[in-house]
C-alpha cells in the first residue's frame, strides 16, 4: 500500500474516543463500566424539537438546502445572536455547519496558511491542535495553571503573540475547565486583538451551561474591533441535548461569512435540512428545558465537588460552566497497584476503566498531563457509584517505597 497523507498521519487519535470504545468494549464483555468520560448532556432532546424534525419530514423538508443554510433558521439565530449575546450579525454573516466542530474547521481551513500561528489557551479542547495542524499552521500553546483557576491572564496571551499569529482560539466556558472569562478580563483581550490585529475564534458551546452568578460575555459584543475580528461559534448540542442531530454555526464578518460558506459549499453542502428545522425550533421555542437541566447539572457539580473534596492530594476546580471537574491529580503519579507503577494521566485512566469500572479522561487529552477530566453528565445515581470507585481506587494506590 501507498502510504497515507502525511496530515492523516501526523493526526493524533482523540483520546475521548478511544477512552468509550475501551469502556463498550469491555461492556460487551459483561463489565460493569460506569462511564464519566462523555461530552455530551444525559437528556432527551426536548419534545417540541422532536416534533419539529417529524414535520419537517412530513413537510417534505428533504432536499438540498443553500450552503449557508436554510433563511428560516438564519433569521432564528439573528434573533437568538442579539437576543442572548447582543451581537447584531445580518443574514449574509452566518453560516449554518454540521455542529460547531465544522464551524471551527471551516473557519481554520478559511483564515491559516502554512506557517501562520495559532494561539490556544490549555487545557484547550484537542480539537483545535488538530485543526490547526491539518491546515499546516502551527498550534502555540499558552499553558493554563490550576492555582489561576485555569484561567490564562491576557498578560501571558500577550507574550505569545508574534508577528505570525494570525488566530487566537478562545473557549468560555471552557471544557474541559468550566473556566468562564469575566467582561473585564475580555475587554482586556479585546484590545489586545485590536492591538495585534488578529482573528479570534470565540466557542461558545457551553454558554447556557453556567452556575452560580457566573455570566457569559460574547467577545464579539465589545466594540467594533473585537466584533469585526470575532467569528463567533455557537450549536444547539449542549444547550438543548442534541448532540447528535449536528447542528452548529457562526457569526463572522460578511467577507469571512462569504469565504466560510464557499469552502462549505464544496466540503459538506449544508448541514441536514431536517436537523435544521429541528434547531429552529429550538432556538425560539420554550427555554425551560435549559434551566431544568442547568439545575440538574448544578446539583451533580456540588455533589461530585463534595467528593472530590474528601480524596487527599487532589487539586480540583470548581467549575463554573460546563460539565466537567478538570482535577490535578499528579501527586498519585508514580505510586503503584499490585505492583504497577502509574506513570501518568493515561496510565490513571486505564487503571480506572480496568480495575475500578469507571472511564475518565487522561488530561494528556486536553494538553494538561497531571489532570483527568470527571464528566457529570450522568445520572445522580450513576455519579454516586462512580464517586466510591474513584474515592476507593485512589486509596488503593500505594506510594512506591523506591
Ligand atoms: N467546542 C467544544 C469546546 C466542545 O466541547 C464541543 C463538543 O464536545 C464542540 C465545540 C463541538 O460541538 P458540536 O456538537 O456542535 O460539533
Amino acid at each position: 500500500m501507498k502510504p497515507f497523507s502525511k496530515k492523516i498521519e501526523q493526526m493524533a487519535e482523540s483520546e475521548t474516543v478511544a477512552i468509550t470504545t475501551k469502556a463498550q468494549a469491555l461492556r460487551c464483555q459483561g463489565k460493569d463500566i460506569i462511564s464519566l468520560s462523555v461530552g455530551e448532556p444525559d437528556f432527551a432532546t426536548p419534545r417540541n424539537i422532536q416534533d419539529a424534525a417529524i414535520d419537517a419530514i412530513q413537510k417534505g423538508f428533504t432536499k438540498y438546502a443553500p450552503a449557508a443554510g436554510y433563511p428560516s433558521l438564519i433569521s432564528a439565530i439573528e434573533k437568538k445572536f442579539e437576543r442572548d449575546n447582543k451581537i447584531k450579525y445580518q443574514p449574509n454573516q452566518i453560516v449554518i455547519s454540521n455542529g460547531a466542530k465544522q464551524s471551527i474547521f471551516n473557519t481554520v481551513m478559511t483564515l491559516l496558511n502554512p506557517g501562520d500561528h495559532a494561539v490556544i489557551l490549555a487545557p484547550f479542547w484537542v480539537t483545535y491542535v488538530e485543526l490547526v495542524k491539518l491546515a499546516g499552521a502551527k498550534p502555540v500553546i499558552v499553558e493554563g495553571l490550576p492555582e489561576e483557576g485555569f484561567k490564562i491572564p491576557v498578560s501571558r496571551i500577550q507574550k505569545a503573540i508574534t508577528i505570525k499569529t494570525k488566530l487566537l482560539i478562545l473557549n468560555s466556558p471552557c471544557n474541559p475547565t468550566g473556566a468562564i472569562f469575566s467582561k473585564e478580563e475580555l475587554q482586556k483581550l479585546a484590545a489586545l486583538i485590536a492591538k495585534k490585529n488578529i482573528y479570534v475564534i470565540s466557542d461558545e458551546v457551553y454558554e447556557k451551561i453556567i452556575y452560580d452568578d457566573a455570566e457569559h460575555v460574547s467577545l464579539a459584543a465589545l466594540g467594533k474591533e473585537a466584533y469585526d475580528r470575532t467569528i463567533t461559534v455557537n450549536g444547539v448540542s449542549k444547550a438543548y441535548a442534541m448532540t447528535g442531530w449536528r447542528i452548529g454555526y457562526l457569526g463572522a464578518h460578511e467577507k469571512i461569512a462569504k469565504q466560510i460558506t464557499k469552502f462549505q459549499a464544496q466540503i459538506t453542502h449544508h448541514p441536514s435540512t431536517i436537523s435544521m428545522k429541528a434547531a429552529e425550533s429550538a432556538l425560539l421555542g420554550p427555554q425551560e428545558s435549559i434551566i431544568k437541566m442547568r439545575q440538574e447539572f448544578d446539583n451533580r457539580r456540588k455533589y461530585m465537588m463534595q467528593r472530590l473534596s474528601q480524596i487527599p492530594e487532589i487539586l480540583y476546580v470548581m467549575p463554573k460552566g460546563a460539565f466537567y471537574f478538570f482535577s490535578d491529580v499528579s501527586k498519585y503519579y508514580g505510586r503503584t497497584y499490585h505492583g504497577k507503577a502509574i506513570k501518568g494521566s493515561v496510565d490513571l485512566a486505564n487503571f480506572f476503566l480496568n480495575e475500578m469500572g469507571v472511564a475518565v479522561v487522561p488530561g494528556i487529552a486536553f494538553g494538561a498531563e497531571e489532570c483527568i477530566r470527571l464528566s457529570f453528565a450522568t445520572d445522580m445515581a450513576n455519579l454516586e457509584k462512580a464517586m466510591d470507585r474513584i474515592e476507593k481506587g485512589f486509596k488503593s494506590l500505594t506510594i512506591n517505597k523506591l
